[in-house]
């Protein structure tokens, strides 16, 4: 059977090479502005290539967050990102002694940026902002509410402008130097340490400062299991003046980011301007280039915030702050602290809270039979795995998988459950972005993804998913198979009236591949697909 399968992908590669051809994605750019008739959202750059798309992680709380969609002709969707609501910011302060939340707050930003990737084949017609999808089935069913639409002829404009842009840049302003290469950005998890608040003076001091953050953090045994998953890379921009502002100090510098303590009237929090941030990097690095990025500000003032742009300064304990907010940002993980306003409307998306203690809590598989549960705190070596009381701003009905981690306490560590979420983000990045294109010829002709020899993907534990596009009046399926050891099985189908399918498939470690197949027309088709490194 095996060989059956060998031969068919024979055939596939002989009858099209240019099949393989990288499909095109979108880079975009969007600043938000808070109006009187709701958010607006403007695209202020766009650059097209062959970089990855943006992991779909787990969105926030419900509602937390916006649905980046592109759409062809007929209106249907393609291809979708959600996106962090960057309105609604969960800010918080930590104290630098004992590590504990001081403060937890939930603050409105009236206007920012963000960026996002997604897939810009030749059918998609528009991109198009969307709310979050509500869970409400009376509400859901409405047509959804168009925030913003982008259509392709502007965003091609954008895109061609802004290439100029930055091979103007590319001579004076910022610059990039590799720290930790590890691969091809597209496959790798790429950090950015950028500074503000470094005059031209000051860059050396700033390289020094630089390599000490950047040691901190690779330094965190989290990040040294995963170093070669990661790219770093350090931004050196100068600025007008020295330092950070401290409005309760009446200090103000002119620097190329706005670093600023006193954000939202918060001591600790230290916030930059975003579009700012993203403009200085994005001069210099692809989209690929920059998933992650932090901003260091020349202050050794104890603080920092997150957000999809995190800060510290260069108090010596800021580099916890940062690991705790990139937790957040990078690798979605819950707060497990139980200081806040609690809800216990739903059970929360993030891996490392639940509203269940018993073992069938989606980190069971790492509770030992002789952890009793719910376990009591002080009952076990903190670092064990059971269900803990009081997650999430919650002191009682949430639970956490360990008595004290990162994500509750500065200065512990991440603990098994939270280091196994982060490899699963990990290895969502060094599978992100592939796609095949081809042609089928006419109803029942197939096509096989991957293409290219040995014809199947060898996969670890997780989700494979699929995403089929195809040329409009057209009606193809998309199936998964797996071998189960004698024979390919189709395990997954999605089979809708269009050429529009989509799988999402929770397997088992092992070989799988897709299968394109024509129901109805001929025609071009585009899958984008991921799956866990094995
Ligand atoms: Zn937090």
């Amino acid at each position: 059977m095996k060989l059956h399968r060998f031969w068919v992908v024979a055939l596939v590669a002989l009858a099209g090479q240019a099949g393989l051809a990288q499909a095109e994605n979108i880079s975009l750019r969007v600043n938000f502005n808070d109006g009187r008739n709701g958010v607006t959202f403007t695209p202020i750059r766009a650059e097209t290539g062959e970089f990855g798309v943006t992991p779909n992680l787990p969105a926030h709380a419900q509602g937390q967050h916006w649905r980046v969609v592109a759409k062809n002709a007929q209106g249907v969707i393609l291809h979708e990102v959600a996106v962090e609501n960057q309105q609604q910011r969960h800010v918080e302060v930590f104290n630098p002694k004992s590590g504990k939340i001081d403060l937890a707050q939930s603050v409105k930003q009236a206007d920012g940026a963000f960026e996002v990737s997604l897939p810009f084949d030749k059918a998609v017609a528009s991109v198009e902002v969307l709310p979050a999808a509500s869970t409400n089935a009376r509400i859901a069913s409405a047509a959804p509410v168009v925030t913003a639409k982008f259509d392709r002829a502007s965003l091609e404009k954008m895109a061609a402008a802004s290439k100029m842009v930055r091979t103007q840049a590319l001579a004076g302003g910022a610059t990039a130097t590799t720290i930790i290469e590890s691969g091809p950005a597209k496959t790798k998890m790429d950090y950015v340490f950028v500074g503000d608040g470094y005059t031209a003076a000051e860059m050396g001091k700033w390289a020094t400062d630089a390599k000490k953050v950047i040691d901190g953090f690779m330094a965190d045994p989290l990040f040294a299991a995963n170093r070669a998953n990661m790219n770093v890379r350090r931004v050196d921009i100068a600025s007008n003046q020295s330092g950070v502002d401290e409005p309760d100090r009446g200090i103000y510098r002119d620097t190329a980011m706005d670093g600023a303590f006193y954000c939202y009237n918060i001591e600790r929090l230290l916030c930059v301007n975003t579009t700012k941030v993203l403009n200085v990097v994005g001069s210099v690095l692809a989209p690929d280039q920059r998933d992650v990025i932090v901003v260091i500000s020349n202050s050794t003032r104890y603080g920092g915030s997150g957000g999809s742009v995190a800060t510290l300064s260069m108090h010596a304990s800021s580099v916890e702050v940062a690991l705790h907010e990139i937790g957040h940002t990078a690798f979605a993980l819950a707060d497990e602290y139980d200081y806040g306003t609690c809800s216990l409307a739903s059970e929360p998306t993030e891996g490392d809270v639940s509203l269940n203690w018993n073992r069938s809590v989606k980190w069971g598989s790492q509770i030992a039979a002789s952890t009793p549960v719910p376990t009591a705190a002080g009952s076990v070596p903190n670092g064990t795995v059971g269900t803990f009381q009081g997650a999430q701003y919650c002191a009682s009905g949430k639970y956490r998988p360990t008595e004290n981690s990162r994500m509750r306490t500065l200065g512990y560590p991440w603990h098994a459950v939270n280091e196994r979420l982060v490899k699963s983000v990990f290895a969502k990045y060094a599978s992100s972005g592939l796609s095949q294109s081809g042609t089928l010829s006419g109803t029942g002709v197939s096509a096989y993804v991957p293409g290219a020899t040995p014809g199947y993907l060898t996969t670890g534990n997780g989700t494979i998913s699929g995403q089929l596009s195809g040329a409009s009046g057209t009606d193809f399926e998309l199936f998964l198979f797996k071998w189960t050891g004698s024979a390919w099985t189709k395990v997954a189908s999605s089979t809708g009236p269009t050429s529009s399918e989509s799988i999402s498939y929770a397997g088992t470690a092992g070989y799988y591949y897709f299968e394109v197949k024509s129901y109805a027309g001929s025609g071009n088709y585009n899958v984008q697909y991921a799956f866990p490194a094995p």
